[in-house]
């Protein structure tokens, strides 16, 4: 056991030895990515030169290549696990935006007309009619790319589709045959694709090796390139820069670029100053892939920019819509200001007629008063004439001694009487009189007819005019104005009694008749005057109308007044046998309606 130990202690130490053995001789190795994309054999053919020429250059380092495809590539440069990379023009920017990778030199190719730009695409088709001729014939076509991640087998011509307005999508399909190129070739063949794309000279590398027939394929979207000694469907790009790495030393990165460039050239392609990379940024970022697919990322700005014209439009809409509010709130306002101004002009309209009206009925009420004066006095005299008679008969029995009570309580009882009555008259003739509010009441016609007629009775005997009176007796209760109905009664008597002026005697006379008509109360006044002519029925009711000398032509207005505003209608019929008759009714109170409808 005891002499086994040092065996395995011997063994340990060996294989930890061998563990950090590769650390330990990585001290002075440079590693070298080579993007292999047709294999590993195929980049140490293309590349074996320069790591051999760069061993000799500098053998104080041990300069080893990396075969690896995008992706190892990439993932190399992440881990800096190399020092240098070279790769196409495509990875080349992606890994400069990504990880700070910076070109020291770029391939050239001596004999050309420039001898940098060497990297393009030739798409081919089946040399046979109807192919397309184009780029933009690629429409609905199959298109058979090595790979979609390739620069000069696909991105190269989707930027050239780009332009001629096609997108992937306008493809029939694209079809990734995979590495090597000349796969494109059998894909084209067997009918699985319309069209290949080419690095370009690998068709006429092709021609040249036998592979394919001179006529067997011909090339669409052909562009001119002077100088350049193959055929071409796109523009062309630097060739593949050698790079290195962000944290890769600069006294190695200086003598490595030193070396690269006095490389002596082999097959004709040697190492040249870095070139230009702009024009492949330029593809990426118009094709709007990595690292340029924040473009395709959909910004507030882009959006706006892309869709102006709908924003434009959205825009002009809105403004229309504010300026149409504020034009239809600004009319609003002036309209109301315009209603407001009316209104109160209209108030002030209404409370100077209201003033007008009062005014009219005061007045109207006097007049009628001054025609009634002669009535009145009448009316007056019959009560006085009637005290004084019983003042002078107890004056004679008590002149004749006599002293019976009974016949003196009996004639000062008639005096009271008779002072009773005038007072009432006066009483009635002042409450006429007065300027006063309107006092609804709940009230039977036929009551208010009776104290009118007493009122007008004097008259009309006086004039010779007999008062025939027909009362209802069972009117519905009307809702009114005692006096203002009285004054119209009074109105319509006072007519009636003018337009008999000339009416012969006998045929005289004035028929008063209350009536029920349904829930309302009528009154009907019926003369036997002049009746209405045309003209004057047409103006009856209007203010300051009259054809008699000294007449003010207000009342019928009044009365109509009057009546409306008790809810009810005041009209004239002329009667068939001559004369008139004016109707007015009343609508009868809610109470009396209610009794009315009642079962
Ligand atoms: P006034 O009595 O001051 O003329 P009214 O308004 O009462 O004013 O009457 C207007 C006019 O209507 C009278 O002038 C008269 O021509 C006519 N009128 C009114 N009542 C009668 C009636 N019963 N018969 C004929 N005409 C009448």
């Amino acid at each position: 056991m005891l002499a086994a130990r040092p065996v395995v202690l011997a063994r340990l130490v060996l294989v930890l030895a061998l563990l950090l053995a590769p650390r330990v001789a990585a001290a002075d190795e440079v590693r070298i990515a080579v993007l292999a994309f047709q294999g590993e054999e195929r980049a140490a053919r293309d590349f074996d030169a320069t790591i051999a020429h760069l061993g000799r250059a500098l053998p104080e380092h041990h300069f080893v290549m990396v075969p690896l495809d995008l992706d190892g590539i990439t993932r190399a440069v992440a881990e800096k696990t190399v020092d240098f990379v070279v790769t196409n023009p495509g990875d080349y920017v992606v890994l400069e935006s990504g990880w700070g990778v910076t070109r020291l030199a770029t391939l050239e190719s001596r004999g050309r007309a420039t001898p940098t730009d060497t990297v393009g695409s030739t798409v081919v088709a089946p040399n046979r009619p109807g192919r397309p001729i184009g780029l933009k014939d690629l429409a609905h076509r199959r298109l058979a790319v090595v790979s979609t991640r390739a620069f000069g087998g696909w991105r190269v011509i989707w930027r050239e589709l780009d332009d001629a307005g096609l997108t992937p999508a306008d493809l029939a399909g694209l079809v990734e045959t995979g590495f090597p190129m000349e796969t494109i070739f059998a894909a084209l063949r067997e009918g699985r694709a319309d069209a290949g794309v080419l690095r370009t000279c690998l068709l006429e590398d092709a021609i040249a090796a036998g592979q394919v027939g001179a006529d067997e394929f011909a090339v669409v979207g052909e562009r001119p390139a002077p100088g350049f000694p193959c055929r071409l469907s796109s523009r062309l790009y630097p060739d593949w820069p050698f790079s290195r790495l962000a944290g890769t030393s600069p006294d190695l990165a200086k003598t490595v670029t030193a070396s690269l460039l006095t490389m002596a050239p082999v097959e004709g392609r040697a190492w040249t100053a870095p070139q230009d990379y702009t024009s492949v940024h330029a593809v990426f970022r118009q094709l709007r892939i990595p690292p340029y697919d924040f473009l395709a990322r959909v910004t507030l700005v882009g959006f706006v920019r892309q869709h102006w014209h709908w924003f434009l439009a959205a825009g002009l809409i809105l403004a229309w819509w504010i300026v149409h509010v504020a034009r239809v709130e600004t009319l609003v306002r002036r309209r109301t200001a315009e209603l407001t101004r009316e209104i109160a002009v209209r108030e002030k309209a209404e409370d100077e007629a209201r003033a007008n009206r009062e005014q009219r009925d005061q007045f109207s009420r006097l007049g009628i008063l001054g025609e009634m004066a002669s009535n009145i006095a009448h009316e007056l005299n019959q009560p006085l004439a009637a005290i004084a008679n019983y003042a002078e008969g107890i004056t004679r029995f008590i002149d004749a001694g006599r002293t019976d009570p009974a016949f003196l309580r009996d004639g000062a009882r008639g005096i009271a009487g008779q002072a009773e009555r005038a007072a009432a008259i006066i009483r009635r003739i002042r409450a006429f009189v007065r300027r006063r509010e309107a006092e609804r009441e709940t009230l039977d016609l036929d009551d208010v007819v009776r104290e009118t007629l007493a009122l007008f009775e004097g008259l009309a005997a006086r004039r010779g005019i007999p008062l025939r009176v027909f009362l209802a007796g069972d009117l519905p209760k009307v809702s009114a104005d005692r006096v203002e109905i009285e004054q119209v009664l009074l109105n319509l008597l006072q007519n009636a009694v003018d337009a008999m002026i000339d009416t012969p005697g006998r045929e005289r006379g004035i028929t008063v008749r209350t009536s029920r008509d349904g829930a309302d109360a009528k009154v009907a006044v019926r003369d036997h005057g002049t009746g209405l002519t045309d003209e004057t029925r047409a103006h009856l009711f209007d203010t300051f109308f009259t054809t008699k000398p000294q007449g003010l032509g207000l009342g019928l207005s009044i009365c109509r007044t009057i009546v409306e505003s008790h809810g009810g209608r005041l009209w004239a019929e002329n009667n068939p046998d001559g004369g008139l008759t004016m109707r007015f009714v009343l609508p009868g109170c809610a109470g009396e309606r209610e009794t009315e409808e009642a079962p």
